[in-house]
This record gives structure tokens, C-alpha cells and sequence, in this order.
């Protein structure tokens, strides 16, 4: 343990694997954070656990005495665990490191009396798409109703001492939480029975509230950094540094900060760091670096304590002139020996990296990270909603401007995930007709513009509905014939399709189809109505023919549904009829198209 630092490393240069937790909300994850802190305070020595800006870090022996036989310390050669204070996938998507996840493992909280969950399985997304190894916490365990106690106990303990019938509900919730993780592509298993974790997801039962199955996870998690991720933990501890903002923070007496999590090397109050900001790198100075003042000493009026370095993997507080433009998500380098020119084309590089793929059709989106924005552009690539800018920051008047320059009305609209609307953005928006959505939950920002749109789309089709002509095949009825001409009122019987008032009707000669008036009025049992359907018998006026002349008794007419309308039907709606109705539309193009094969298409 190096004792200016207060991070924990060992000799050989291996860093704390960095674990972050997901889940969905309600399940536990800051329960259970709290609870593997507060386990470890008792366990250890006071201080022994040490909290970091944005983080807290678990040592190998605190973890041991917490896992107590569960953890051999001789077998580790890992120093500890790095758990990330900030739950939930915002964080999770937000901490990136050279294209990846920050986070080197990661614990799934998932309520037994809950199971899957829409972020639980937003969740599984981002996790599968970092390629983040995980566990699966199943919390709650101490509910289920007739549970024993144990406090603090290794799970299998306590639930070999539970009733049958106890055992036996827990396990129906475990195996279905087992099936959904089957479901989303993932064979698991209760840790304790599998054998290897490569393949397979270790599901451990635990209690935040009573710290049951918390020893089983530290150890789960410790076995499967040391076993699988120990390569990617050897670094340089004393080069120059490089981590992920966490935050970009105002804070007293400093101006601009940066919370960051730094993975790799070592930061140094002297160092000069390249930063990712709005506008591309930015170059600086450290100022200060900060870490939070120890427990103790909490009163005292100044909340960090200046230090000379720290070594990843650590969370921290930098102060530095220049820091406006920096954003949440963003790579931060430690430029020391090397060329200044190098790291900044690798922040830059990096930067690109998450640049979204944009078309010159396509929605807005707003979001307050980078990796936020990208989880937003993955998640909307997949429904495959484009994308005509993507940019991190608030929703302006800028934007709106926009997103009133595409031609589809579904794309005038701006999405925001975790961000603020201005003011005068606000207004704009609802003046030029340009829909904004926000929402801090991807899933709830993709589907509420994707019923957005049905509904748009629904709407669009019913007014095209009104309006087309609807085709129909209708049979004068013999001795109903109540008025020769002018206009000619006749009984008829529907065929198939749906006749309205108002549209031209004719007569097919062969294939030919000649007009012979337009429909003017429908009386169903003395009542005018506006249409009827297949099998109805009514009387109708046309205006134009001469009964005995043009048409006759016995005759059958059709609605002479236009080109364009035919088309219309034909391409757009024919799901939307009713089986008669297409297949009068069938029968009435097929005629059209023995004469001309191009006819309505
Ligand atoms: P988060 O939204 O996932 O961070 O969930 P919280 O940690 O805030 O927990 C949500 C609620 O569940 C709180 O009322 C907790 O007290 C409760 N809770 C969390 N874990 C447990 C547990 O293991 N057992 C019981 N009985 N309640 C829990």
C-alpha cells in the first residue's frame, strides 16, 4: 500500500479490477453499495476501506475478512476492488476508456420478487454491447415470507438453514430469473454450481438489507477478476495517467473541476493533461489534485485534501484553468514525457471514436455524456430510427432550428436524454412544431417516440381513408327500379366492398370501363346514409344515366375508383380492408391490368 496515495496496488504492478452495478430501479443497488461499504467498515480496521471521489475502494484483506473463509488472501495477487459509487447504467454507459466500458466487471441487481425488468434488460443490452463480464445479484432473498436471518452470513449457510418451503420459493424465483437470463442469450447458473464462469453467468442470491450472500459476492467477484481478468490489470502504475470524466463539476474555490476515474498510470499535481471537451481536446494544467477528506476530520471547513499523485485505479478530483468545454465521459491523458502532439490525436481519436453516424434525414438527439450519446445511438440504430445530429448539451433554440430542416414531419423532433431544455428552446419548439422528448431512461425515449410515430402514422392513414375512393361491385335489383333519370333511383344490392356517397360509378364492357354517372345519394330503409357495406340492399340516385338506356336492371356497376387512388389502396392500405373489399379491388384491377398491365402501379 502506498501511503501517499491511498491506493491500494501491490508490488507487481496490478490494478483494482473497477466494478460498477446495474440493475433496475428499486432493486437494490444503492442498498446493496451501502451494504458492501458498510460491511467492510465493520470487517476492517476503521479506514481500512477508503473512499474515493466517485468511488469507493474494498482492499484484498477487508475483503477477506468480509468473505471469510469464501476468500483465501494467499490466492490473490489482485489488490482489492474498486466499486463505483454511482449505480445504474447512465454511469455505467457514461465511464468509457478507449472505446470500452470503464468498468472492468459488473454486478446485475435483480429483485427476486420482481425478476426481469425493462432496464434490467436495458441492462443486459449495454452490458453484452461493452462485453463487461457480470454476476447476477438476486436481492431481496431476506423477503421471501418465513425467511431466517443469519446477518452477514454466507448464502449457502443461511439457506441451507431455511424451512423447505422457504427453499423451495426462493429457488422458483432464482430459477426464473435463470430462464430470463436464458432468454437474453446467457446460460447461468447458482454460482455455486458452476465450475467455470467464462461461459456462464454466476447468479448469487443476496440481502442488501440483512447482508446475507454479500461474503459469496465479494468473493464471486474477487475469483473472477483474479482467474480472468488479471492480464488486463497489469499496467504501468507509475506512468502517465489515463482515465474517464466522471463529472464536470463547479466547485468553491476552484473554479471548473473534473470527478475522474482514472484506470491506467498515475496523475501528478505537476502534470500537464489533455482533456475531451465540446469543441476537441483541450490542453492544461493541473492545478490541484483532490481526494475527500478522511471521516474523521469531516468538520474541518475544506471538503478535499490536496495530494501530490495518485495511481490508477482511483477516482478523483482535478482542478485546472480551461476546464468550460469538458464533457462528462470524455478521456482524460497525462501528457508528461511524451509528445504533447501524440495525446492530443489520441483524445481526439477517442473523441471521434463515439462520433455518431448522421444522415441529412433523421431526428435530433440531445444527451448529457458521451457515452450516454452513444448508448442513445445504438439504442435508436437498432429500431432503426436515423439520426440527423447528435450532440452532447442541453436542448437550444439552435437545435430546434434543426430539426425543422428535414422533410419527413416524423423527424421534426429532438430527443433529450438527461438534459434541460432551455427556455427560449421550449417555446421555439412548440412554435415551429417540433416534438421534444425527454427522459432519463433510453428505452422510455426510443418507445415514446416510436408510438409517437405509429400514432402520426395511424392518423396520416385515416385521413388518407377519408378521403380515397373505396372501390365496390354493386347489382341493380330486378323491378327496383323507382325513378328512370334525373337521377335515376334504383334498388341495389352490395357485392363486396364499401359504397359511399359521391363517387363516380361505371360499367365494364370486357375490360373496359365506361362511366355512366356518379353516385349521389344511399337511403337505407328511408333513412339517407353515408355508406354501407358488402351484402347491404339499398336504394341509390346516380345522376347521369337513364335507367332502361344506359344501365338496366340486373346490371352490376362499379365504383370507378381513380388511378390514384387504386394505387393507394393498392400499395399503402390494402392490409387496412376489409377481406370483401380487396378482393373487389383485386377483381377491379385485375380488369384494368388485362388491359393495361401498368395500370395503378
Ligand atoms: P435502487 O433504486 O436500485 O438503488 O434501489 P434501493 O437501494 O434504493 O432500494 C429500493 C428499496 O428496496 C429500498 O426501500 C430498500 O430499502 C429496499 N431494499 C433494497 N435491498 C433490499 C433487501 O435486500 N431486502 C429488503 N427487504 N429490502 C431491500
Amino acid at each position: 500500500k502506498d501511503d501517499t496515495t491511498d491506493t491500494i496496488q501491490t508490488d507487481a504492478g496490478l490494478r483494482t479490477p473497477i466494478v460498477a452495478v446495474l440493475g433496475h430501479v428499486d432493486h437494490g443497488k444503492t442498498s446493496l453499495l451501502d451494504k458492501v461499504r458498510g460491511s467492510a467498515v465493520i470487517e476492517g480496521e476503521a479506514g481500512a476501506i477508503t473512499q474515493h471521489i466517485g468511488a469507493t475502494a474494498v482492499p484484498l484483506d477487508v475483503v477477506s475478512q468480509v468473505a471469510g473463509s469464501l476468500v483465501d488472501p494467499e490466492e490473490f495477487d489482485l489488490p482489492g476492488l474498486l466499486f463505483i459509487d454511482t449505480p445504474g447504467h447512465h454511469s455505467f454507459t457514461t465511464l468509457r476508456s478507449r472505446g470500452g466500458a470503464l468498468a472492468d466487471i459488473a454486478i446485475l441487481v435483480v429483485d427476486v420478487n420482481d425478476g426481469f425488468q425493462p432496464q434490467t434488460e436495458e441492462a443486459i443490452r449495454i452490458l453484452q454491447d461493452s462485453q463487461t463480464p457480470f454476476v447476477v445479484a438476486a436481492n431481496k432473498v431476506d423477503t421471501v415470507p418465513g425467511w431466517q436471518v443469519d446477518e452477514d452470513a454466507p448464502i449457502k449457510q443461511t439457506y441451507e438453514a431455511q424451512s423447505d418451503r422457504v427453499r423451495q420459493q426462493l429457488d422458483e424465483s432464482l430459477y426464473s430469473i435463470i430462464g430470463e437470463l436464458s432468454d437474453a442469450g446467457f446460460s447461468s447458473d447458482l454460482y455455486w454450481r458452476l465450475q467455470n464462469f467464462q461461459n456462464n453467468i454466476g447468479v448469487i442470491p443476496v440481502s442488501a438489507k440483512t447482508g446475507e450472500g454479500i461474503p459469496d459476492l465479494l468473493a464471486v467477484l474477487m475469483g473472477l477478476a483474479q482467474r480472468y481478468m488479471k492480464e488486463e490489470m497489469e499496467i504501468d502504475v507509475t506512468g502517465p495517467g489515463a482515465g474517464t470524466i466522471l463529472e464536470v463539476k463547479e466547485e468553491q474555490g476552484f473554479g471548473k473541476t473534473l470527478d475522474v476515474i482514472l484506470y491506467d498510470g498515475t496523475v501528478r499535481a505537476s502534470d500537464t493533461i489533455v482533456v475531451g471537451g465540446q469543441n476537441g481536446p483541450i490542453v492544461t494544467d493541473v492545478r490541484a489534485l483532490l481526494k475527500p477528506r478522511p471521516l474523521a476530520e469531516i468538520r474541518t471547513e475544506k471538503r478535499f485534501e490536496k495530494v501530490d499523485e495518485l495511481a490508477a485505479a482511483a477516482g478523483m478530483k482535478i482542478a485546472a484553468p480551461d476546464l468550460e468545454d469538458a464533457m462528462a465521459g470524455a478521456p482524460v491523458r497525462v501528457v508528461r514525457d511524451r509528445d504533447l502532439d501524440d495525446v492530443v490525436e489520441e483524445v481526439q481519436a477517442e473523441l471521434a471514436e463515439v462520433a455518431v453516424d448522421t444522415g441529412e434525414e433523421g431526428i435530433v438527439v440531445k444527451a448529457d455524456t458521451l457515452g450516454s450519446l452513444e448508448a442513445m445511438a445504438n439504442a435508436l440504430d437498432e429500431a432503426e430510427i436515423p439520426i440527423m445530429r447528435a450532440e452532447v448539451g442541453d436542448i437550444a433554440p439552435r437545435d430546434v432550428s434543426m430539426a425543422t430542416t428535414v422533410d419527413e414531419e416524423k423527424h421534426r423532433v429532438i430527443l433529450g436524454f438527461n438534459v434541460d431544455v432551455l427556455g427560449d428552446a421550449a417555446d421555439k419548439a412548440e412554435q415551429q412544431d417540433v416534438r421534444i422528448f425527454e427522459s432519463d431512461v433510453i428505452y422510455q425515449l426510443v418507445e415514446g417516440y416510436e408510438e409517437f410515430v405509429e400514432e402520426m402514422e395511424r392518423e396520416q392513414k385515416e385521413a388518407v381513408f377519408e378521403n380515397v375512393v373505396r372501390p365496390a361491385r354493386f347489382r341493380i335489383l330486378e323491378d327496383h327500379v323507382f325513378r328512370q333519370n334525373d337521377p335515376a333511383v334504383v334498388g341495389v344490392e352490395v357485392l363486396s366492398g364499401t359504397l359511399k356517397r359521391n363517387v363516380p360509378v361505371g360499367v365494364f364492357e370486357g375490360n373496359e370501363l365506361t362511366r355512366v354517372g356518379s353516385l349521389k345519394g344511399i337511403q337505407d330503409q328511408g333513412e339517407d346514409v353515408d355508406e354501407v357495406r358488402n351484402g347491404a340492399r339499398v336504394s341509390v340516385s346516380i345522376d347521369g344515366p337513364t335507367v332502361g338506356r344506359d344501365i338496366d336492371e340486373g346490371d352490376e356497376l362499379w365504383v370507378d375508383v381513380p388511378e390514384k387512388h387504386a394505387k393507394v389502396l393498392e400499395q399503402e392500405l390494402r392490409e387496412e380492408l376489409p377481406a370483401d373489399e380487396r378482393e373487389a379491388l383485386q377483381m377491379f384491377l385485375e380488369k384494368h391490368r388485362q388491359r393495361d398491365p401498368f395500370w395503378g402501379k
